[in-house]
């Protein structure tokens, strides 16, 4: 079990997690949104694509599939699973069991483990809305990250703005990691920070602070270029921007993929990529979620420690990076 790979559904995995240390609130919800997820089909078509757009091979038709696949809505994603379990996801499935469903392996495997758990925001811990603003977490939700905190160390990853997170989830007991774990901060409380290893007190890392300037430049000239894209959202996340097309008709996909493509290009330093209905901009150093969990698992003097069990759970691409370095239990 201990090389596993656990597959934990999208919102379960919070689920699996808060049920572990008792969640405050029995029988109340956590997840006040219909699941999303799309078929393993689906999911392979968006990143076929997703590649294509990173490689700048496709044309404005295959931009605009791009964005179709890799941006599912409830509805779609819902028909894409009653339209049956083939064959391949059967087989997937099989392979990448639910976490909930091996639940008994799961505690089994973090017996005399120190159980690390790293969060993505949205659509994780928040539900994915038409305003990337308006993205809040619910009480319950909080309640649950707040009662699994006391008894692990505990950190948010995403692509957000770290401010912009911690507005959203308030909670100054956990680890922060912003803009794709390019802006990485420890617990601001008092409590929090006593209980830290001395040499991980404020953790703080940015290792795109040379990019500062860059980011602010492509802001202001996407915000520009794509002014006249009605639905269009260009969001300064500090170390990268993200281009929403949530709300965005999408007979104006092409133009608006377009748009960005060419603002981007003006920035050879900088990288593009599509994540669920956003394009994300993004400085070409190599430092993802992956290097972020490595970073603070290492701040924790958890580095290379076989009594470690790092659970991670998240629900879009940019988490894959971290699932690649996290072999033991992920979403
Ligand atoms: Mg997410």
């Amino acid at each position: 079990m201990a090389k596993a790979s656990v597959v934990v559904p999208e919102q379960v995995g919070a689920a699996a997690a808060a049920a572990q240390v008792g969640c405050p609130c029995p029988g109340t919800t956590l997840f006040p949104y219909p699941p999303p997820r799309a078929g393993i089909a689906v999911r392979r078509k968006c990143l076929q694509a997703a590649q294509q757009l990173e490689l700048g091979a496709g044309l404005r038709g295959g931009w605009v599939e791009s964005m179709r696949a890799s941006s599912p809505t409830h509805a779609k994603a819902a028909a894409a699973l009653a339209a049956g379990v083939d064959e391949e996801h059967a087989a997937w499935m099989a392979r990448h069991p639910s976490a909930l469903g091996e639940f008994e392996k799961v505690v089994a495997a973090s017996k005399g483990k120190q159980i690390v758990m790293f969060l993505d925001y949205d659509g994780t811990l928040s539900p994915i809305v038409d305003d990337p603003d308006a993205a809040f977490m619910s009480e319950t939700m909080r309640m649950a990250v707040r009662s699994v905190a006391k008894h692990f160390p505990t950190a948010i990853v995403s692509g957000r703005c770290r401010d912009k997170v911690f507005e959203f989830v308030k909670l100054a007991e956990l680890y922060y990691a912003g803009s794709h774990g390019m802006d990485i901060k420890g617990p601001a409380s008092r409590h929090a920070a006593a209980k830290s290893p001395p040499h991980n007190k404020g953790v703080l890392f940015q290792p795109a602070s040379e990019f500062l300037p860059m980011i602010e430049q492509v802001h202001d000239r996407l915000e520009q270029a794509t002014r006249s894209i009605p639905g269009a959202k260009v969001e300064n996340n500090k170390f990268c921007v993200s281009v929403h097309f949530r709300c965005v008709d999408e007979k104006s996909w092409g133009a608006l993929a377009e748009t960005v493509r060419r603002v981007v290009r003006e920035f050879p330093r900088l990288r593009l990529s599509q994540g669920r209905m956003v394009f994300e901009v993004r400085p070409t150093i190599k430092w993802d979620k992956g290097k972020a969990l490595e970073f603070l698992l290492d701040s924790l003097g958890f580095a290379d420690c076989s009594d470690v069990l790092p659970v991670y759970i998240g629900d879009d691409r940019t988490d894959e990076d971290a699932f690649k370095v996290n072999k033991y239990l992920y979403y």
